[in-house]
C-alpha cells in the first residue's frame, strides 16, 4: 500500500487543524519534510505531490540527494551538527542553515557562500531545555549571538530554532516553545528582521504551532521510523 501520499496529507491536516483552533493563518507556516535517512525516491515522490522543501542532517547523505534531484529546484535545509571542516559544501549547496550555533561557524559559511547565490538562510539554535548534550546557544548568550550572524555579509538571518528536550506533556512541550517566541520577539523588538521560528517535530508539533512555529521540520509522521540516524 501507498502509504507516502496518505501521510504527507495527515501532516498537513493535523498544521491546518492546530492553525485554525489557535486562530493562525495555516499558510503561515510551512512544512520542512526532513528527509534524512530516506531514499531520494520517496523525494521524488514528495515533490510530486508538492513538497518543495527538504531537510538533511548528514552531509555526504545530503549532498549526493541533491546532486540526484538536481532537476526538480528543490528547496534544501542543513538541520545536523556543523563541523568546521565541512562547511564549504554546505555554504555552495544549501538553502537554509537551521543549526547556527557557534559563530566560527557562522562566519565560515558567510565566508564560502558563492557571491552569485541568494545570502545563505540561517536560524540561530537555542538550546531552551538547559540540556548540555543538544546543540544551541543559550538564551543568555543568544542575542549577542544574532547581532553577530545579522552583521555577516553572505548571510541572511532569518530566526531562531530548536530541538527542545523529548516531553509527552503538551503544556510541558509548549513552555519550551513559548521559551524560543520569546526571545524570538525580543530579538525584533531589538530591530533585528526575522521571519522564522523553525520548532516542532512529528511529535510535538501541535504544541509548537500554538507557540508560533513558522516552520515545522517533520521525518517519522511523514516517512515511517527511521532504522537509523
Ligand atoms: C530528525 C530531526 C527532525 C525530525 O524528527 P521527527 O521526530 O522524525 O519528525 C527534526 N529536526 C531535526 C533537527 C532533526 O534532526
Amino acid at each position: 500500500m501507498d502509504t507516502l501520499p496518505a501521510k504527507l496529507q495527515a501532516v498537513m491536516a493535523r498544521i491546518d487543524r492546530v492553525a485554525r483552533q489557535y486562530g493562525r493563518d495555516p499558510t503561515g507556516i510551512s512544512l520542512l519534510a526532513v528527509s534524512k535517512t530516506r531514499p531520494a525516491t520517496d523525494i521524488r515522490r514528495l515533490a510530486s505531490l508538492g513538497q518543495r522543501a527538504f531537510s538533511e542532517s548528514y552531509l555526504r547523505e545530503g549532498m549526493a540527494k541533491i546532486a540526484e534531484l538536481r532537476a526538480l529546484n528543490l528547496e534544501w535545509h542543513f538541520i545536523g551538527a556543523l563541523q568546521g571542516n565541512k562547511t564549504r559544501p554546505i555554504a555552495e549547496n544549501f538553502d537554509w542553515v537551521h543549526s547556527v550555533d557557534r559563530l566560527p561557524m557562522a562566519e565560515r559559511l558567510a565566508a564560502q557562500r558563492p557571491a552569485d547565490k541568494l545570502p545563505l538562510s540561517v536560524c540561530l539554535q537555542v538550546n531552551v531545555s538547559g540540556e548540555t548534550s543538544k546543540g544551541g546557544v543559550s538564551v543568555t548568550q543568544a542575542p549577542a549571538m544574532a547581532r553577530a550572524i545579522a552583521n555577516l555579509p553572505g548571510l541572511r538571518l532569518r530566526g531562531l530554532m530548536t530541538i527542545p528536550a523529548p516531553n509527552d506533556d503538551f503544556l510541558a512541550q509548549r513552555r519550551a516553545f513559548r521559551g524560543l517566541r520569546e526571545l524570538f520577539e525580543q530579538l525584533k523588538t531589538d530591530g533585528l528582521l526575522l521571519d522564522t521560528l523553525s520548532m516542532g517535530m512529528s511529535h510535538d508539533l501541535e504544541a509548537a504551532i500554538a507557540e508560533g512555529a513558522t516552520v515545522v521540520r517533520v521525518g517519522t509522521a511523514i516517512f515511517g521510523e527511521r532504522t537509523s540516524g
